[in-house]
């Protein structure tokens, strides 16, 4: 229902809780963060309240890069275990999903067959789908790509790689999702009302463009790899 991102030098965590409070107001049933650092992945989700997943993150817990969500949830019941984010099996990369896949289970029988899911979400088939093509060899961008090209329906989506902490890989078609930027840090938002007070410069993505998102630069591709330009607007802050 919700998706917040942040890649930069602060620590994440309480940058995407407040982000997720502000997207409060859309509903949810459920909600998480994944934070990235030179510690690995930190998941944290709880089902119920924002405030409830406050008292799940363990403070101690500092990272400069992070992914939320705040789940309506369409397939697979409210629960912790269908919160998002979501893990592959190998735990290497990390997705958060608003939307719908329509195809989910044409992939999983197509493609991952072999593969044990832990949720029952529509959403663990992309990042299943990104640890098999990574696995296969791609670089995790042609991973993300590829996958991307196989989806139907509607999707924004965030990706983190445990090995790579210093990217957030972001996707969209039929469905809100904005990169915001700041000096030294970059945002991800399916609401700019999210990121408004850590910026007020955002970029709209087009349907089904692949973006990669650093702290100090973000990169907008088609599906064939090809870089787009593209001029940040500015967002009119609600004083
Ligand atoms: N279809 C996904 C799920 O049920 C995402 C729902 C949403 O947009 O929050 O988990």
């Amino acid at each position: 229902c919700g998706i917040v991102g942040y890649i930069g030098t602060q620590d994440s965590k309480e940058i995407l809780l407040r982000g997720l409070e502000k997207l409060e107001y859309r509903g949810y049933d459920s909600a998480g963060i994944a934070v990235i650092g030179d510690n690995g992945v930190q998941l944290f989700k709880e089902k119920g309240r924002i405030a409830k997943l406050r008292d799940a993150v363990d403070y101690d817990v500092v990272a400069p890069a992070g992914i939320g969500h705040t789940r309506w949830a369409t397939h697979g019941e409210p629960s912790k275990l269908n919160a998002h984010p979501h893990k592959s099996t190998s735990g290497r990369f990390t997705l958060v999903h608003n939307g719908v896949i329509e195809n989910y289970s044409l992939l999983k029988n197509e493609y991952l067959q072999d593969v044990t899911f832990v949720s029952d979400t529509d959403t663990e088939v992309i990042v299943q789908l990104v640890e098999k093509f990574a696995n296969e060899g791609l670089d995790v961008d042609a991973a993300f790509r590829k996958t991307v090209g196989l989806l139907h329906g509607s999707y924004g989506l965030a990706l983190i790689d445990e090995k790579d902490p210093d990217t957030i890989f972001v996707a969209k078609n039929k469905s809100p999702l904005l990169v915001g930027l700041g000096d030294g840090f970059n945002v991800v938002a399916s609401d700019a009302m999210a990121m408004l007070q850590v910026t007020d410069q955002y970029l709209e993505l087009m349907d089904k463009e692949v973006v990669i998102v650093r702290r100090d630069n973000v990169t907008i591709e088609t599906l064939e790899g090809e870089i787009m330009e593209r001029k940040p607007y500015t967002a009119l802050i609600d004083a």
